[in-house]
């Protein structure tokens, strides 16, 4: 096998695990193809968060299944949350499908390509390895500026509605020193900023002998020279903890920023979901944060439609957003998952009132992201400049509240932190003035 192509559906967690198997195949001497047509292996790295991204999957695969009708030497690898999911049964689906293997079995692809090689079965590996958040994995990153690092996997908390513990596993977390060694690496390669990867970042450490917890780890990698800015996804609001509002407040590198994920506004649906914390608790913690820190950057994910929600609680999400004023939001509308709990939960809702509550979710925080945008024209920013702009100006990058800002520039400014006074600001991105 000479060339492959991957195609990656889902999550940050995805696109870095993506980088992880270009990295492993371009050590074994294989180069990436930009299309599948031209590849001898098409890796389909899946989600499975919600059913739509699964139906995308299978959509993907058919297409799929028709080059590899006319290239019957193509191979086709089912990677991530599906094909832990599926396993073997992918095959029952789509008996073309050579390899199948999952999130936490990526290491040893080359093994697999070698028994497919050797092989005329279907080669299927979904047993997990128990060392993976040991290993240091070769990882060919898309970007040149900006890097994700994983220092955790898995998930521990077992939201009524949610697959990711069954499909990632337990918490388990990388040690620091390597997660460290990695993001000096990550300087000496020119890289300027990184954000760290976890289910749960705030509960980082949790299983590690010492006392190893995330802010110390973010203190640690804030020492590391070269390295301009730090962000990290995705905090669970339960384990959001004063040393980690005190580690925004006081290390320089560290971004006002903070994705808080909240699903629902009403306890009741709070409590359904086995979130672990009520409207108070988290609005408790947003005012200590707000009062420390008055420019943080908040954003949020919705559920909308979740099993039993009635007008009341939908009421109280839309309340919720008119309280906390979000920068951004992501809403989704509930999806049933295999082997969750919220499957057998009753009062699931039909398509049409989710639709319908999504749409009054997402058109709220239209205009309540387009008010808090217009609040920064004549702010002065500090924006790292990451290329050419696609819409006005000539450049564009991202503010530390990790705002788009468009504004003209000389090219030379790629890869440095420009200070960009606002000038104009719409829902999606900010245009603004290089300050001389
Ligand atoms: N670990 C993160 C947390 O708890 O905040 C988020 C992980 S998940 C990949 C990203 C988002 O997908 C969740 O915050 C939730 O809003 C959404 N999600 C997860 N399962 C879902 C489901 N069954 N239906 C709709 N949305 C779902
Ligand atoms: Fe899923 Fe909840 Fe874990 Fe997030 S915290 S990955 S929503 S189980």
């Amino acid at each position: 096998m000479k060339s492959f192509h991957i195609i990656t559906f889902g999550c940050q967690m995805n696109e870095h695990d993506s980088e992880r198997m270009t990295g492993i195949l371009e050590e074994q001497g294989c180069t990436s193809s930009s299309v599948a047509e031209n590849a001898d292996m098409v890796i389909l790295n899946t989600c499975s968060i919600r059913e739509k991204a699964e139906q995308k999957f299978y959509s993907e695969l058919g297409r799929l299944k028709k080059i590899k009708d006319e290239r019957p030497g193509l191979k086709i690898a089912v990677a991530g949350c599906i094909a832990q999911q599926e396993g073997a049964n992918i095959l029952s689906r789509a008996p073309y499908v050579d390899i199948v293997f999952g999130p936490s079995d990526i290491s040893r692809l080359p093994s697999m390509i070698e028994r497919k090689r050797s092989w005329s079965l279907p080669v299927v590996d979904v047993a997990g390895d128990p060392d993976y958040h040991r290993k240091r994995i070769p990882t060919t990153r898309t970007d040149r500026l900006k890097a994700w690092v994983s220092i955790m996997y898995g998930c521990d908390n077992y939201c009524t509605y949610c697959v990711v513990p069954y499909l990632r596993g337990r918490e388990r977390s990388r040690l620091p020193l390597e997660i460290v060694s990695e993001v000096r690496e990550l300087a000496g390669k020119g890289y300027k900023e990184v954000t760290l990867l976890g289910q749960n970042v705030n509960s980082y450490g949790k299983g590690l002998e010492g006392d190893a917890n995330f802010p110390s780890l973010l203190r640690m990698v804030d020492d590391v020279p070269a390295i301009e800015r730090i962000r990290f996804v995705t905090s669970h609001p339960r384990d959001l903890s004063d040393g980690l509002i005190s580690a925004l407040r006081d290390l320089p590198k560290v971004c006002e920023f903070l994705h808080l994920p909240v699903q629902s506004g009403s306890n009741d649906v709070l409590k359904a979901m086995n979130r672990r914390y009520t409207r108070e608790d988290y609005l408790g913690k947003i005012m200590r944060l707000r009062e420390v820190l008055p420019s943080v950057t908040l954003t949020t994910d919705i559920i909308v439609g979740f099993p039993g929600e009635q007008e009341r609680d939908f009421a109280m999400t839309m309340d919720f957003l008119e309280e906390v004023q979000y920068d951004g939001i992501f809403a989704f509308k509930y999806s049933k998952r295999p082997g969750t709990a919220a499957l057998r939960h009753d009062g699931h809702l039909t398509d049409d009132i989710k639709e319908k509550r999504l749409a009054q979710v997402l058109d709220l925080q239209r205009k309540i992201t387009s008010r808090n945008n217009e609040k920064l024209v004549d702010s002065l920013q500090e924006v790292l400049v990451d290329g050419l702009s696609k819409k006005g100006g000539t450049l564009s990058g991202r503010t530390r509240g990790n705002k788009a800002v468009n504004f003209n520039a000389p090219a030379a400014l790629i890869g440095s932190l420009a200070m960009v006074r606002i000038i104009a600001a719409g829902m999606n991105s900010l245009t603004g003035h290089l300050c001389e």
